[in-house]
């Protein structure tokens, strides 16, 4: 199976909490928006661009969490794109089209049990460091395709 983010695709919504952009994350605003994959989907780039980080969002030590990963491709327009929950299968400086796979989508429930689904978090970073509405960005490549 494959999944690309788009705007219509379906947004997590379980008993621990709101995918949504700017959704309560306690004292912070979820600063990305999750979408529902199931696990070893391979995640597919929204814009072609060049990878430029394979991170971490927690510590590689992290017993529980550490094995998570991110891929960042920086397009083509300098906006940071970054795909959580994805173990790369690209290296850094691989140039990436659009809609060609990253990543696989690694498993949640593993870490955090079935309350919470499996999903992929989508963040959009512009040049100015400005965490971007991921859905308003997915449109505006959306419609670069007709
Ligand atoms: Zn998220």
């Amino acid at each position: 199976m494959q999944f690309m983010p788009s705007s219509f695709a379906h947004i997590r919504s379980d008993s621990m909490g709101s995918g949504h952009y700017l959704a309560s994350r306690g004292r912070r605003k979820h600063r990305g928006v999750d979408f529902d994959v199931n696990k070893d989907t391979e995640i597919l780039a929204v814009a072609a661009g060049i990878v430029t980080k394979l991170g971490y969002p927690y510590s590689p030590g992290d017993l529980k969490k550490g094995h998570l990963r991110y891929v960042e491709v920086t397009t083509h327009d300098l906006h940071r794109t970054r795909y959580f929950y994805c173990k790369p299968v690209c290296a850094i400086g691989d140039e990436i089209l659009k809609r060609t796979p990253i990543g696989l989508q690694q498993d949640l429930q593993a870490v955090y049990g079935t309350n919470m689904d499996n999903h992929l978090h989508f963040e959009v970073i512009d040049r100015l460091d400005t965490v971007l509405d991921p859905i308003a960005y997915l449109k505006t490549q959306e419609k670069g395709n007709k």
